[in-house]
């Protein structure tokens, strides 16, 4: 279809939204349990039952800083899954800044802040839409809030990776238990 015939059909934006959600929903990209990450970290929204562990591959450079790679795995409601779908697309080779920006940017989308932003990937402009649901900001907040929360966690202000010794105990805690951490979408 080209643009004048969309012009034409005046078709909804809302429509349009909800079509790239259902697409992602429908054919989630990167989803699968990544072997051999270096970092996980498990979110959930027990309002809607959604729950979801993200996954990072840290890719090490010698004279760049660190790119980052994410991909996801997890159940729940379309826009959960359109969400952590979007995002592991936006988020792949990408430093630790360009990361917490993706990150931030794609609040401003789900909460409604803006509508639009060149900065930020097309498919994620569509979560825009789930703004006017509060409930299901939740929802669409998951993902991305449960990998701000692996960012802030394995992550110091500068982007470098904390201590060695501090990540293996991490990852040693997570293979030898699994633990769900709840994570709160709540405003403020
Ligand atoms: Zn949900």
């Amino acid at each position: 279809m080209t643009s004048s015939n969309l012009a034409q059909n005046n078709i909804d934006l809302e429509d349009l939204y909800q079509e790239v959600i259902l697409e992602h929903s429908r054919r989630p990209r990167f989803k699968s349990k990544l072997d051999g990450c270096d970092l996980c970290e498990e979110g959930k929204n027990p309002l809607c039952g959604d729950a979801i562990t993200v996954y990072c591959k840290i890719q090490r450079n010698e004279h760049r800083p660190p790119c980052l790679s994410v991909c996801f795995h997890g159940s729940g409601c379309s826009i959960s899954q359109a969400s952590a779908s979007m995002m592991c697309e936006a988020l792949q080779n990408v430093t630790f800044e360009q990361a917490k920006k993706a990150i931030q940017n794609a609040e401003e989308i789900y909460t409604g802040k803006v509508s639009c932003s060149d900065d930020i990937e097309q498919d994620v402009q569509a979560l825009y839409g789930v703004s006017k649901f509060p409930v299901r900001i939740k929802c669409a907040a998951l993902a991305w809030k449960t990998m701000e929360w692996l960012l802030n966690h394995h992550f110091d202000e500068s982007g470098s990776l904390k201590q060695k010794q501090e990540m293996e105990n991490q990852s040693n805690t997570m293979n030898a238990k699994k633990k769900l951490k709840v994570i709160s979408t709540d405003e403020g």
